[in-house]
């Protein structure tokens, strides 16, 4: 059994907190007793490679991320099993954004940052807008590249795939859902959607701030390897 919290913002993402850095993330993590988190910045992997240095060097592992806003603006949480898999996507997804600028006054600022919690850039393309992706392309993209295609948040009211579709499209050979932690009982909220009891659910906090960082965690049965499992 380990626990985890997969769905967390770094101070990249431009409404993740200045504090959520590489060093006070992961060790946030540990003193919460969590195992295995996964930095999922908006539509970006420039941190994670910093979050799994510091991660191998205090005995968290830390499995990159990335949270994508599809044509759709529905929020994917997707997870890689390398972090080449997790930088070749961010690419594409980079590639595919509008060419916006961030305005950091309005949106905040979008940091990039080094092992040591070092500023060492600034992204400057909004990262939070839709990508030209639709679901399917994405679900093709992360999937060749092994990595896990999880709709995120699918009980909430914004940029979840049930509000703005409805339904989960089961032309995907999607495993995993995500719930927020607004669900507090998850049998529950299973027993009141039918259409999602075949999948198995991860639960994260979303944490753009250090204090929302999952306490104890989901707990994740076999450890995450199940996660890649085909
Ligand atoms: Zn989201
Ligand atoms: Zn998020």
């Amino acid at each position: 059994m380990m626990r985890y919290d997969f769905h967390l913002h770094s101070a990249l993402s431009p409404c993740g907190d200045m504090d959520m850095t590489p060093n006070n993330i992961v060790n946030m993590a540990m003193l919460n007793g969590l195992d295995a988190i996964a930095l999922s910045d908006h539509n970006a992997t420039g941190n994670v490679a910093a979050a799994m240095e510091v991660g191998r060097s205090v005995g968290v592992k830390v499995i990159p991320a990335m949270e994508v806003a599809t044509a759709e603006e529905v929020h994917i949480l997707t997870l890689y099993p390398t972090l080449d898999a997790a930088e070749f996507v961010a690419k594409r997804v980079y590639e595919a954004l509008p060419d916006i600028l961030n305005q950091p006054e309005i949106f905040g600022q979008q940091a990039l940052m080094n092992a040591q919690d070092e500023v060492v850039g600034y992204e400057e393309k909004l990262l939070i807008n839709a990508c030209r992706l639709s679901m399917e392309e994405l679900f093709r993209l992360v999937t060749e590249a092994g990595g896990v295609f999880i709709p995120a948040h699918v009980d909430r009211h914004s940029y979840s795939v049930l509000t703005n579709l409805g339904f989960i499209p089961d032309d995907l050979d999607i495993r995993w859902i995500e719930v927020s932690r607004r669900v507090t009982d998850i049998s529950a909220y299973l027993d009141s959607r039918p259409d999602l009891a075949h999948y198995s659910i991860l639960q994260n906090s979303d944490a753009h701030y250090l204090e929302d960082i999952a306490q104890d965690g989901g707990e994740l049965d076999g450890g995450f390897e199940t996660l890649f499992r085909r």
